[in-house]
């Protein structure tokens, strides 16, 4: 990788970021640049191999907490990201879920939320390329819904409750899909399932340090570690470069196209900044309401699983109950407490219960001041919609184990989840309510291309990740056509 001390002279694409968004657009963009095409990628953080992640006991020396100041009504609400190059891949768990095809449609189907401008065969090909790149294992029977590859890795061996449930639901509970291998890889060992996937310690679950340098290694791309990014230039409605800062000093480079992929916390931080505002800029931020648990069961054994998440089941995801109540994706983890009972210590069952929230405007970030570093996350409430499932939570986690002989079930304090971080900078037809169109590029300034899950509008019960991945490389590749 070409690590420079500076920008030197104007770039085809400066992109702002290396995590999940860039780095896949990057990937795809490539194949369609001449061969003497310059990009540069601007990260704000520095490189921490994996190797210095664990001495560090992290994944970032910038502390999540320390990126935004909280000025939110919903105190029990973090949000969580990496700082670094290779972003939230560092720090992720790997899940790699695809979303179902009513996300997508949840307006017309259900007469909530909004719709997608794009539907799920629109990128039902990316998710099989992002997939290949990550090594995901996963069912070798049909989902739920159409597919066209099948899981490039076998799935995960599931435990005995996972097998019961798979018996009760053979059409609702599956392997769960991960970037976390069934078995070695040719850059990564086989996951060893112990849990702490936030920092893998043998490297085992998919990163873009670990398996995706090539778009990285190829000699058109420079990196410009500490590098941060302020704003986009913007001339007569077209992007001219990125004013960025370093070491410091207050610098810009110029470029004819720029990918904005800095997560959805930062996306509109730097819109705004760059004079782009617009009524729905930052607003609608979203993320799932995690439920964390135990099952105890009665003479059942648990924990046989080879990695962390082992099951996941759409029992209670998608049906006309979407109309009032929200969609529910529930894991079943193969890691936690043991049971203190003499005989019983593995008849336990965790679980995480992902309920979906709807967007809603009050919910944001922004900039109180156009200088500020810090954006301010004003994050109020969840939904309504959200909070009926939360509110029946015990009732749903009963009726999804009741094929497994539960003795109790105890629901932990509210986690704050936090993680999956979504609608900030939405997708639309209409450039009066949506700020991206169906490829991501700004509806104003055609030649800014803004990736991430900012862009979602609805959806957020599902790990967001791989869908990041495929709809970046379906906007690289529309833009690529056009080079
Ligand atoms: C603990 C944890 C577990 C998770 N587990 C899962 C999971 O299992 N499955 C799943 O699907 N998702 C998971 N996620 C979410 C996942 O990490 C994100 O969806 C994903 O990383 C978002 O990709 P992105 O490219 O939009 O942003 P990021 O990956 O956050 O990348 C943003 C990049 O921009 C850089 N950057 C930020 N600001 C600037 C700036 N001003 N200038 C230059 N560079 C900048 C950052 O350093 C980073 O490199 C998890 C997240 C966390 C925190
Ligand atoms: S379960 Fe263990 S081996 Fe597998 S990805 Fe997580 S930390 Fe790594």
């Amino acid at each position: 990788m070409r690590v420079v001390e500076e920008a030197a002279g104007s770039y085809d694409v400066v992109f702002i970021g290396s995590g999940f968004g860039s780095t896949f657009f990057l990937h795809r963009y490539l194949d369609h640049a001449a061969p003497n095409a310059r990009f540069l990628v601007l990260e704000r953080g520095k490189l921490h191999t994996h190797a210095d992640q664990v001495e560090m006991g992290r994944t970032s020396e910038i502390h999540p907490n320390d990126a935004w100041i909280d000025k939110g009504r919903e105190k029990n609400k973090t949000w969580n990201f990496t700082i670094g190059f290779g972003g939230g891949s560092n720090c992720w768990w790997g899940n790699s879920v695809r979303q179902h095809p009513s996300d997508f449609k949840l307006k017309s189907t259900y007469g909530v939320g909004t719709d997608w401008p794009i539907d799920y065969d629109d990128i039902e090909s990316y998710y099989g390329i992002a997939e290949e790149v990550m090594q995901v294992s996963g069912p070798r029977e049909p989902m739920l819904w159409h597919r066209s590859t099948p899981f490039p890795l076998p799935p995960h061996t599931l435990p005995l409750p996972d097998r019961l449930l798979k018996e009760a639901y053979p059409d609702h509970h599956f392997a769960a899909t991960t970037a976390r291998p069934s078995r070695d890889t040719t850059t990564r060992p086989k996951c060893c399932a112990n849990g702490v996937c936030h920092l893998c310690p043998i490297d085992s679950k998919f990163t873009i340090l670990n398996s995706f340098m090539a778009p990285y290694e190829d000699p058109r791309v420079e990196v410009l570690l500490t590098a941060e990014a302020r704003a986009i230039d913007v001339e007569a409605g077209t992007a001219t470069g990125v004013a960025y800062r370093r070491g410091g000093k207050d610098l810009s480079v110029s470029a004819d196209l720029v990918v904005l992929g800095a997560n959805a916390i930062f996306n509109p931080t730097i819109l705004q900044r760059s004079g782009l505002d617009h009524p729905m800029l930052g607003r609608n931020l979203y993320d799932n309401f995690a439920v964390f648990g135990e099952a105890y069961l009665d003479g059942v054994d648990h924990f046989q699983g080879s990695t962390i998440v082992c099951g996941m089941n759409y029992s209670k995801y998608d049906g006309a109950f979407r109309s009032e109540f929200p969609s529910v994706l529930f894991e079943t983890w193969n890691a936690g407490p043991l049971r203190k009972e003499f005989g019983k210590w593995r008849q336990v069952l965790p679980f995480l219960m992902k309920i979906e929230d709807l967007p809603q405007e009050q919910n944001r970030v922004v900039l109180a001041n156009l200088d500020d570093d810090l954006p301010e996350i004003r994050y109020n409430a969840y939904s309504s919609y959200a909070l009926k499932g939360v509110q029946q939570a015990e009732q749903l986690i009963a009726e999804i184990l009741a094929p497994l002989p539960v003795e109790s079930i105890t629901r932990f304090p509210q986690g704050s989840a936090g993680s999956h971080i979504h609608g900030t900078t939405l997708m639309g037809k209409d450039p009066d309510t949506s700020i991206l169109d169906p490829d991501q590029i700004h509806h104003q300034v055609r030649n800014l291309v803004v990736v991430g899950s900012g862009g979602f509008p609805s959806g957020c019960q599902s790990n967001p990740t791989l869908t990041i991945c495929a709809v970046a490389m379906k906007a690289a590749d529309k833009l690529g056509a056009s080079v």
